[in-house]
């Protein structure tokens, strides 16, 4: 399956954080690379989304729609730091 880059799940980021998440770094918790999430690889598959880190390709995060509402596990990352403004 192709893989899309992390600006596939913005919309979905933004729902979950209320804020632009897309610029936001994240450090895999496997290998320790860092970088935006816009840059992770996101497989889009019932009944969940997965990104996975570009460098060594564990997951990072999980997204899972339950009754409308969506579940995000961030067990992948080590940390998550919101982009920095202006
Ligand atoms: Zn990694």
């Amino acid at each position: 399956m192709d893989a899309l880059d992390g600006n596939a799940i913005g919309g979905m980021l933004h729902e979950v954080f209320g804020t632009e998440m897309t610029a936001a770094r994240g450090t895999c918790a496997t290998c320790g690379a860092a970088g935006p999430l816009a840059e992770t690889m996101v497989y889009l598959r019932a009944p969940g989304t997965v990104a996975r880190c570009r460098v060594c390709t564990s997951v990072v995060m999980v997204f899972v729609k339950v009754r409308g509402m969506n579940c995000v596990d961030l067990r992948g990352l080590a940390a998550l730091t919101a982009a920095e403004h202006g």
